[in-house]
């Protein structure tokens, strides 16, 4: 038998999840059943390479169940982490460097995204084939298109315009 039971610490324990990788990005705190939604939106299928470890549906004090990506050599950009918050606003991004948190933040809902979510309307001007960049209002557990006011909760997702 191995001595897992010896360290009780459970913040540490957070602490060396969360740090597990040398460089890169640790996104804390997604909705469970979110993860392979967030690797979507990364562009991550593991076709390239890609050195990535997942968590679903791990115990979490803030959530009743998270799911926990961690992204080896990969920093994210704002309009990547503007998305995530759409699937993931409670999400927390973690940046690391040499195995450190360097850095620790709460992602922010954005008041809109542009040009990054289909609208699912066939009828929107946005799909009609004019030149026009799609635009959605963000509610508190929703997107709004600007356009027709469709309304889009759960299949945000499968909108991401990738
Ligand atoms: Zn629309």
């Amino acid at each position: 038998m191995s001595n897992d039971h010896d360290h009780h610490d459970g913040n540490d324990d957070h602490e060396l999840r969360v740090s597990k990788i040398r460089d890169g990005t640790v996104i804390d705190h997604v909705n469970g059943g979110q993860a392979l939604n967030v690797l979507a939106i990364l562009g991550i299928d593991g076709s390239k390479g890609e050195e990535v470890s997942v968590g679903m549906n791990v115990p979490s004090d803030r959530l009743a169940r998270k799911d926990i990506v961690k992204v080896e050599g990969r920093e994210l950009s704002q309009d990547e982490v503007d998305v995530l918050s759409l699937i993931a606003p409670d999400a927390t991004i973690n940046i690391v460097r040499n195995y450190e948190v360097i850095e620790k933040h709460r992602v922010e809902r954005p008041d809109a995204v542009t040009g990054v979510l289909s609208c699912p309307n066939p009828g929107c001007i946005t799909t009609a084939g004019e030149p026009v960049t799609s635009k959605f209002e963000v509610l508190d557990d929703a997107v709004r298109c600007v356009y027709c006011e469709t309304i889009v909760r759960d299949e945000i997702p499968s909108l991401i315009d990738t």
